[in-house]
Order: structure tokens, then sequence, then C-alpha cells
């Protein structure tokens, strides 16, 4: 199926929409609303990724769909066996954000979203402890440190499906370039050590001597 287009159980599709890492302008949502009258049920479902969803829309109109989708200059994606769209908390205007998380997410979309991975990658910035759950859930989630004021800190290899599994502490304080490097390098890893359709952490648990290797360059990258 192409990207972004979801077969659905009723022999409709839904089409995923991405806004900037969860933040829709309401120039785009107000084209959302247009588009899920014009074509899909009258509504809208918001996913835990931060994306929009139409539903409903039936196979013949979906090359409409498509078009009217680029038209008004929004983002279908977020499938596939690809980096998917960044979740972030709303640590930039909340009063308990330690940074502004919504930059970062940004960054990391700019640079790793779409690109191809042996199954899918998923990325989560939070702003504060509240959202560790979270954090944890992710192939990679990012948290302030709690022991470098103004670092941040990983966890790596979280699951959330139906065999859910905490992501593994990397208890490294990084900047902010060290983070989007330590990405780059995960990623990386990811794609040459990984198989269809493995997650990273059954590539890591698979292959122990990996864990290790994140955790060498991480150290390397902080002792810089
Ligand atoms: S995780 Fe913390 S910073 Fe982010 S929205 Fe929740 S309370 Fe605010």
């Amino acid at each position: 199926m192409t990207f972004g287009i979801i077969g659905q159980k009723n022999g409709l599709y839904a089409l995923r929409l991405l806004g900037s890492c969860g933040q829709f302008t309401a120039q785009e949502l107000l084209a959302v609303g247009t588009l899920a009258q014009q074509f899909g049920q009258g509504c809208v479902t918001a996913t835990s990724r931060g994306t929009l969803e139409l539903e409903g829309i039936k196979e013949d109109e979906l090359e409409a769909v498509r078009d009217a989708v680029r038209q008004a200059g929004l983002r279908l994606g977020g499938t596939g066996a690809t980096v998917r769209a960044v979740v972030a908390c709303k640590g930039t205007t909340c009063r308990r954000g330690m940074f502004d998380v919504h930059a970062l997410a940004c960054s990391l979309d700019k640079k790793f979203y779409g690109l191809e991975v042996p199954k899918k990658f998923k990325l989560g910035v939070f702003g504060c402890i509240n959202s560790l759950g979270k954090a944890m859930a992710q192939d990679v989630g990012i948290m302030p440190s709690f022991t470098k004021l103004g670092c941040l800190e990983l966890y790596v290899g979280g699951l959330a499906g139906s065999r859910p599994v905490h992501g593994r502490h990397i208890a490294v304080p990084l900047t902010q370039e060290q983070v989007m490097q330590t990405v780059a390098f995960i990623i990386e890893l990811y794609r040459q050590k990984g198989k269809y359709p493995q997650r990273l952490r059954a590539v890591l648990d698979g292959q122990p001597e990996l864990w290790e290797e994140i955790e060498q360059y991480v150290k390397r990258l902080a002792a810089e």
C-alpha cells in the first residue's frame, strides 16, 4: 500500500497526515476539515503519534484525496518500514518543560523522518519526568538528564506493542547536538545489523555486543 495510506477492515482506507511533530497550523486544520467533509466521513482521528487520520476513504477516491492533500500543503506518511513521525510532548510551553522539546523534535524529524529501516523506528522527545513511561516505550526516547541540568539522556530499545518492553536507560548526559549524533549512530547500526521484520530491540538483544557499542559510543561522545 502506498506510503501514508492504511487499509481498514471495512474495505475503505485511512490517510495519515503529519503536522510538525504533532503541531498543525490553523490553516492546515481547516484544510484537514475540508478534506474530511469532501472525502471522508466528516471526522478525523488523532493518533498517539500526533498524526491525524482521514478515515473512510473509498479506493476510487484515493488519487483525488492524494492530490488534494498535496495542494493543501499537507504531508502524507508515517507508515511502512521507516523512521516514523517524531512524537513530542508540550514541553516547549508546558510549565514543567525543561527544554525546547518541539525544536529538538523538529530537528530530529527534519534529519531522520522517512529513512528506511528494517521494520519501523520510533523517536520521542519529552520535557520532564511525567513522560518517563512514554520515553521508555520508544526505540529512542529522549528525556532531560536528572543528574546534569540542561543535558539530555536516552532510553533505547523500548517497545509498546503486544509485548511491551522498557527502553534501556543510557545514563550519560548529552547535549542536543550529541543526541542528534547518537540517534544517527543508532539508526545506522539498526540499518546495518537488522533484518526485516526485526525492531531495534530484537536486533540489540540478538547481538548483545551492539548494546556495548552504543554505550561506548555515547561515553566517547560525552567525553569529547
Ligand atoms: S511530559 Fe512534562 S513537560 Fe511534557 S507535557 Fe507532560 S508535564 Fe509537560
